[in-house]
């Protein structure tokens, strides 16, 4: 029978709220369970489409492999998902008998993923141990939810652009050159900022901006794709950060969320534009000399009659870049 003390349960607490990263949190919170209450395994799944029934798989502990997630298991996973109660699950498929489904819930309470346990022969205090465990993350889930965001907008700060922004610098200085194919995909930074703010609060006052900045962001998040990472940096000012193919497509995708927000009606204030500075993010580069160069693209779109996306290279290759050159001194932060 599990024998579980206290001292060993404060020991994995200490170890659980240690980690500030929600992925690093995760595989504590899989290696927790797994140390106190002995499972066959410890799996997360996470929906890779929007209306949740299909799924990818990260087998976090135990010695089963996770290649197949059969049709039954994305039902009873799509369950979980839309349900956000915990579920059981028996699969034919594969060797073990029952499998527990908790889903696993982000700040807002919304089920972000979900945690699939084999449950182990002698599981005595198993379901109340496993459920109280996954309170406590979720509690702390919420925590670094809220410090890693902005209060308005609920979008990322700009303290946790300068966490993925290094990320991913020091990701791209590690690739394999010659491991890269033609399916690899580049990295962009985009500074949108609203055209005439001010005249929006000088004339509706700084409630109705402020209702303006959040309905905005909430077309942000409609418009990209979840793998984007979108940031309020201050003010009427927005980063974001996207994967691409290739730099037409970026300019198409920026582009078309710049018509959008020009389509969109705002209560009260009516139509509002945005321009758009984007640079392609290199080896070479660190988070400084990528927001000046988007800075650079995005004051020239302010001065060349607003409501434009400009990319920084086509500046570059249009030769225009040596008579803004001295542009980049000019601060907008
Ligand atoms: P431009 O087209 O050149 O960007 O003109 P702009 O009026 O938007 O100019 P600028 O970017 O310099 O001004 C931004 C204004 O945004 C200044 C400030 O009053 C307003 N602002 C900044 N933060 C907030 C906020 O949190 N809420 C509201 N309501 N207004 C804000
Ligand atoms: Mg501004
Ligand atoms: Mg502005």
């Amino acid at each position: 029978m599990t024998t579980i003390n206290t001292q060993e349960i404060l020991s994995r607490l200490i170890e659980l709220t240690s980690q500030r990263d929600s992925n690093t949190l995760e595989i504590s919170l899989a290696q927790t369970l797994f140390d106190l209450v002995a499972p066959g395994a410890v799996v997360i799944y996470r929906s890779i489409n929007l209306d949740n029934t299909d799924f990818s798989s990260t087998l976090l502990n135990g010695d089963i492999s996770r290649d197949q997630i059969t049709d039954d298991l994305k039902h009873a996973l799509s369950t979980c998902m839309q349900s956000g109660e915990p579920h059981s699950f028996r699969n034919k498929a594969e060797k073990y008998e029952s499998v527990l489904l908790y889903p696993i819930k982000g700040g807002k309470n919304q089920t972000i993923a979900v945690m699939a346990i084999l449950e182990p022969d002698d599981g005595v205090d198993f379901h109340s141990i496993t459920e109280k465990l996954l309170k406590i993350y979720q509690n702390f889930v919420a925590l670094i939810h809220e410090n890693e965001r902005d209060t308005l907008t609920g979008l990322l700060n700009r303290k946790t652009f300068e966490i993925k922004i290094n990320k991913i610098l020091s990701s791209l200085h590690s690739v394999d050159r010659e491991s890269e194919n033609e399916n690899q995909s580049f990295h962009y930074l985009a500074i949108f900022d609203i055209d005439h703010f001010k005249k929006v609060n000088d004339q509706f006052g700084h409630l109705i901006g402020d209702e303006v900045l959040l309905l905005f962001s909430q077309l942000m998040t409609n418009n990209f794709r979840s793998q984007d990472y979108l940031f309020r940096f201050g003010g009427e000012e927005f980063v974001g950060l996207f994967e691409c193919p290739n730099d037409e497509d970026i300019f198409l995708v920026l582009d078309r969320f710049r018509e959008k927000v020009s389509n969109y009606t705002f209560p009260q204030v009516g139509q509002v534009t945005i321009s758009a500075g984007y640079t392609k993010l290199t080896d070479n580069d660190v988070s400084a000399n990528l927001i000046d160069r988007a800075d650079v693209a995005l004051y020239y779109a302010k001065n060349h009659g607003r409501n434009l996306v400009i990319g920084h290279e086509k500046l570059i290759e249009s030769g225009e870049l040596e008579e803004k050159k001295n542009i980049g001194e000019i601060e907008f932060f």
